[in-house]
């Protein structure tokens, strides 16, 4: 459930109509809702509430703006980083240190030292040679650093290859047959303090099946090693639970229903539990806001050109991702289209053929689940600005990002002397 529903016919976020912030900061914009983050932590937290004191880090990745932060930070959430920049996003958001994780596939030393030096809960290591590192970068500071090893274990996500990241052939973690033997060689680290297994596989993932394994195969490594005299103490179960995006599909699992997995398939881990849900807090939460320019003729169906476009939001492109599209003011007729963005490739696509209210040049759509992968993946292609945020709360509303300026884009690139 999200809070952008139509009133008197004009689509508002919570009690701010829609138009009211086109008009004041243009389009296109993205638009949050802080009423419904809060509402999907807490849902997330109530579904977690039989275990014990569980750590719930939001993966800062999926949507990294500070007031998103901010409000997340006020609901008791903590953080998954994915990199020195998101390490001193979420400090400089009041994120206390001791609920950041750090994960990723390439940590450098530079990294290592700013999380250290700030200190976290436990950084995720992904091979062992980052162990190695990790290690060395600990030691030189007087440090200890805690740890869990990602493992990878040989799953398949059942979503897109690409935010899927559990199999044998993913870039990501140790290969869980690996990993009794790098828990051994880690023993011998001076840096470490090895204390719990880590898994993530992938991302929207809309069946519980493939979690409940990963989980599984966890659980009985857990247990291997201990059986080995590691003190494990931590069970980092990432995120990956997916949103409903097309209402015209089965919706994934709850999180009650992925809590109760949980709860059943942890029983006995004897570990605090931590889980890095992103998309499942803010997708939902987010509109982006655009207008229509004009609406074009077509071979079969007419092009609506909106103001917002493939580097504004890359999922359609990146990831075929499909997003509702409704009109903020319905005129209630409909038609069929093909909803396009003004960059200069075919890719910059957001829909096909979709069955979708009528509209003309001038109106303001909606690009709905924008809340997650979204203003975060965007870029200045076609040397567009980047689009600004703004984040609602009941009837108040403020801008968390200013547009940025065309000037200032301009100004970031230098001529050299030779050509002055
Ligand atoms: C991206 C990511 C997440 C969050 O995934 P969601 O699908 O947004 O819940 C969690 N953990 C790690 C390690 C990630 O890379």
């Amino acid at each position: 459930m999200d809070h952008f529903q139509l009133k008197n016919g004009v689509l508002h976020c919570e009690n701010v109509p829609l138009p009211a912030i086109a008009e004041a900061v243009g389009t296109p914009v993205y638009v949050y809702s802080a009423a419904t983050m809060q509402r999907h932590a807490r849902v997330f937290q109530e579904a977690l509430a039989g275990l014990d004191d569980p750590l719930i880090a939001y993966a800062v990745k999926a949507n990294p703006n500070a007031a998103v932060l901010a409000t997340l930070r006020d609901e008791g959430l903590g953080a998954d980083v994915v990199s020195g920049g998101e390490y001193r996003r979420a400090i400089a958001a009041g994120v206390p240190p001791e609920k950041i994780v750090f994960s990723g596939v390439g940590k450098t030393a530079n990294e290592m030292r700013l999380a250290l030096g700030g200190g976290l809960c436990q950084f995720n290591l992904e091979s062992f040679e980052e162990a190695e590192m990790l290690s060395a970068v600990a030691a030189a500071m007087g440090k200890t650093a805690p740890v869990a090893f990602r493992v990878n274990p040989d799953v398949e996500a059942g979503t897109h290859a690409k935010i899927s990241t559990g199999a044998a052939h993913n870039k990501f973690g140790i290969p869980i047959l690996d990993a009794l033997a790098a828990y051994a060689s880690a023993k011998s680290l001076p840096g470490l303090d090895v204390q719990g297994v880590a898994v993530h596989i992938g991302s929207q993932l809309t069946s519980l099946a493939p979690l409940e394994s990963a989980f599984r195969k966890v659980g009985e490594l857990i247990a291997e090693l201990r059986k080995g005299g590691h003190g494990i103490r931590k069970a980092d179960l990432g995120g990956g639970l997916g949103i409903p995006y097309d209402p015209g599909v089965p919706p994934p699992p709850n999180p009650k229903t992925y809590g109760k997995m949980v709860a059943k398939v942890t029983r006995g881990w004897n570990v605090r539990l931590i889980f890095e849900p992103g998309r499942l807090i803010v997708g939902n939460a987010g509109v982006l806001l655009t207008e229509v320019i004009r609406v074009k003729p077509g071979a079969t169906d007419p092009f609506v050109i909106v103001d917002a476009a493939m580097n504004d939001l890359m999922r359609p492109s990146l990831y075929d991702a499909w997003h509702a599209i409704d009109a903020v003011q319905p005129r209630g007729t409909r038609m069929t289209a093909n909803v396009v963005g003004p960059v200069c490739e075919t890719g910059d696509t957001f829909a096909t053929g979709r069955d979708m209210d009528g509209v003309q040049a001038g109106d303001l759509v909606v690009f709905r689940t924008a809340g997650a992968y979204a203003a975060t993946m965007a870029s200045t292609y076609n040397s567009r600005p980047l689009t600004p945020e703004v984040m609602v709360s009941g009837d108040k509303w403020a801008i968390v990002r200013e547009r940025q300026d065309v000037e200032s884009l301009i100004q970031a690139d230098k001529i050299p002397n030779w050509l002055a």
